[in-house]
């Protein structure tokens, strides 16, 4: 396949660091060189599908009007439905978006559920609004991207600031557009509407088994470890909570404006009940309260990025203390931070492996919603693991192969697959 004019196919304008599509497009190229693509399947895997922008009006508690930006971008559907994510916050953007959709595209491809790439978000901060103002944002979003959703097309799920009940409203909207109930256009639901047991922990059961695998690859002894986790939310929360009841020393922890340690370990059942109760870390006294920056420079056997992009940086990379990072947010790390990383030799097992739980059972969830018949969570737990150490030993192979760290061999994973079925689809027309 060759391209002469694509817009895609060009070299990435330079952007800055914190830009998480220009971060996603440096690693695409890196492993783009490895797999020698050539330069038409390189146009078609660094262009979104689709990308559909909608303005979200919403009548407030007070009875005026706001109107928030939304988007929904299908960077590839070349496996099966787009599949990713909804997220509120005050920080979407269309980049930060088209990222988000492609490193779901290479996710889905490394842990092998045959889904493609997409995301969504709007940009709002939800802690401003009531419950009643973000039902009704969420309903006016789903009916702005109706079209474009579906079981067969595109499976929203769960992401920052979003939820179960979240995923509960846009069904029900979905189905009243439908005329009948369609549990299966998106991930993440309540069980008793069609999700399925083990979801709300999968991502986090998924870094569970990351730091297990992490620890038999480089002989570390899990006992005897420390874990420090950059976020408490599904993700974060639910990876300390885990690696506590395995014995795991958790001595730090964070929200969005409190981070704390304790360097004999937290109370992990504690901090999360106040969490649960509060809404926020403060006021928890178990730990010593330090800056977010403070946070990550902890020194600990394994770091768990588990909040936002763009935390680990050229300029704090150097400055890190782990053995390992296993990152539980999409896009952590810059690209720049790579290279120190390397250099420091800290073993960093990416996003687009670390994260995949979520995606796994998400897909578990879309095949009984289909089937109609529920598995065990047991079932689903022994499943996600099986996935997740399926996946750690394919990338873990190519680093040996190609003599990359794993991030890279976490792209050309996904990347190959990917192009393998680009190529083997061919064109249309
Ligand atoms: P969440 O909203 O439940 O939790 C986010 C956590 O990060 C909260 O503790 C919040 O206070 C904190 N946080 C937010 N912004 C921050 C900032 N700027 N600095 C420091 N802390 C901040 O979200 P989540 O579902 O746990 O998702 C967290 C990350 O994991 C996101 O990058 C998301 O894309 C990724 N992820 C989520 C899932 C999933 O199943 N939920 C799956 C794969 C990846």
């Amino acid at each position: 396949m060759s391209a002469t004019t694509s817009v895609a196919a060009r070299p990435a304008a330079k952007v800055s660091e914190d830009n998480p599509y220009g971060a996603m497009l440096a690693r695409f190229h890196r492993a783009a060189d490895i797999l020698n693509l050539d330069r038409g399947v390189r146009a078609v895997l660094t262009t979104p599908e689709r990308e559909l922008k909608v303005a979200v009006p919403v009548r407030m508690d007070d009875g005026s009007v706001e109107v928030y930006d939304g988007w929904r971008i299908q960077h590839n559907s070349s496996m099966g439905p787009c599949k990713g994510g909804i997220r509120y916050s005050p920080e979407v953007n269309p980049d930060e978006v088209r990222a988000l959709a492609a490193w779901m595209t290479w996710k889905c491809a490394v842990v092998q559920v045959p889904f493609g790439g997409g995301k969504g978000g709007v940009k709002v901060d939800p802690r401003k609004l009531s419950r009643g103002e973000i039902e009704r944002l969420t309903r006016r979003y789903t009916t702005a991207i109706m079209d474009i959703i579906g079981p067969d097309k595109d499976v929203p799920a769960p992401d920052m600031n979003t939820n179960e009940q979240t995923m509960a409203w846009i069904m029900d909207t979905y189905s009243m557009h439908a005329r009948h109930t369609v549990t299966g256009v998106v991930t993440g639901k309540p069980f008793a509407l069609g999700g399925s047991l083990g979801r709300p922990a999968a991502t986090g059961r998924g870094l569970l088994t990351m730091v297990r695998e992490a620890a038999t690859e480089l002989k570390l002894d899990l006992a005897k470890a420390s874990v420090v986790i950059q976020g408490s939310g599904n993700v974060g929360g639910t990876a300390a909570q885990l690696l506590h009841e395995i014995g795991v020393k958790v001595i730090g922890l964070s929200d969005i404006d409190t981070a704390m340690v304790n360097p004999k370990g937290l109370d992990v059942p504690a901090v999360l009940k106040h969490l649960e109760k509060k809404h926020t870390l403060k006021g928890f006294k178990g730990g010593d309260l330090v800056s977010n920056e403070d946070l990550l420079r902890t020194p600990c056997d394994f770091l768990l990025p588990c909040a936002t992009e763009n935390q680990i940086t050229s300029k704090n990379a150097g400055k890190l203390r782990t053995r390992v990072i296993v990152e539980g947010a999409n896009g952590p790390t810059t690209a720049e931070a790579d290279r120190i990383l390397d250099d420091a030799g800290i073993f960093v097992i990416p996003d687009i492996l670390a994260n995949a739980g979520g995606v796994a059972v998400s897909y578990f969830e879309w095949v009984q919603d289909r089937h109609g018949y529920f598995w065990e969570e047991r079932e689903v737990n022994e499943r996600l693991a099986v996935l997740m150490r399926r996946a750690f030993a394919n990338v873990l192979a190519r680093t040996k192969q190609h003599k990359i760290n794993m991030r890279t061999a976490a792209y050309v994973e996904g990347i190959d697959r990917v192009a393998r079925v680009t190529s083997l689809r061919g064109l249309y027309p």
